[in-house]
């Protein structure tokens, strides 16, 4: 069983799909993070974030090992990340990567931009989380002072929207829901609310009801 969750920057998707991992006991990849490595990588090496050949060998050197660096976390590492995630070929290097992970038994949750779409096409339930701009900057804001870090929420809300507008319009896998996903807006849900809607979700799927 595989569990696709994509959607915006800081629209909740990544402690979703983490909470229904651990609910199904399924495994689960924040697919962010690994777009997230690549970038630090190549800020690492003070290379230029457009350079594709110095990211393609970034994705290709990618070690899951580093996947849990809290510098990845940043919202500026964030920010590099859907610079060096528009070059069609660092996404071809790194499809191989996620599938192999989603089709680990008994399943798994992967949570992106483009895993119903394009990764995990026959996916059998896709969530598309969807909140609020101003809502996602005000989250993000509190999670980045949570960390220590200096945060200001109209610089965070208006990052929030050039990335948006970047992950939307980049030819290579562009964001946006599978013609079969289910829409969840958490603009006004907290945490468990979230987890209990993708939850009937999943279950009304699972029992073959009618599409919600
Ligand atoms: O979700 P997160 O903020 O960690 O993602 C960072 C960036 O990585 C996104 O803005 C997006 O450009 C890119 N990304 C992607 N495809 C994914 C996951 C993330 O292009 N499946």
């Amino acid at each position: 069983m595989i569990i696709a969750i994509d959607g915006p920057a800081a629209s909740g998707k990544g402690t979703l799909a983490k909470r229904l991992a651990a609910h199904y006991s399924y495994h689960h990849l924040d697919t962010g993070v690994i777009y997230r490595a690549v970038a630090h990588a190549l800020i690492s090496r003070g290379a230029d974030l457009e350079d594709a050949a110095a990211a393609v060998s970034a994705a290709r050197g990618l070690d899951p090992a580093t996947f849990d660096n809290p510098a990845l976390k940043s919202h500026q590492v964030g920010t590099a990340a859907s610079v060096v995630s528009a070059i069609p070929e660092v996404r071809a290097v790194l499809v191989g990567f996620q599938r192999q992970f989603a089709s680990q038994p008994p399943g798994a949750v992967l949570d992106g931009r483009d895993i119903g779409t394009v990764i995990c096409p026959d996916a059998e339930v896709k969530i598309f989380v969807v909140a609020d701009p101003k809502i996602r900057a005000h989250r993000r804001t509190l999670e980045a002072r949570a960390r220590g870090e200096a945060a200001d929420e109209a610089t965070i809300l208006a990052d929030i929207l050039a990335r948006d507008e970047r992950d939307r319009n980049r030819a290579a896998s562009p964001l946006k829901a599978a013609e079969d996903a289910y829409l969840l807006d958490n603009s006004h849900l907290d945490i468990e609310g979230g987890v209990r809607a993708a939850i009937d979700i999943i279950e009304a799927v699972r029992a073959g009801r009618q599409k919600v």
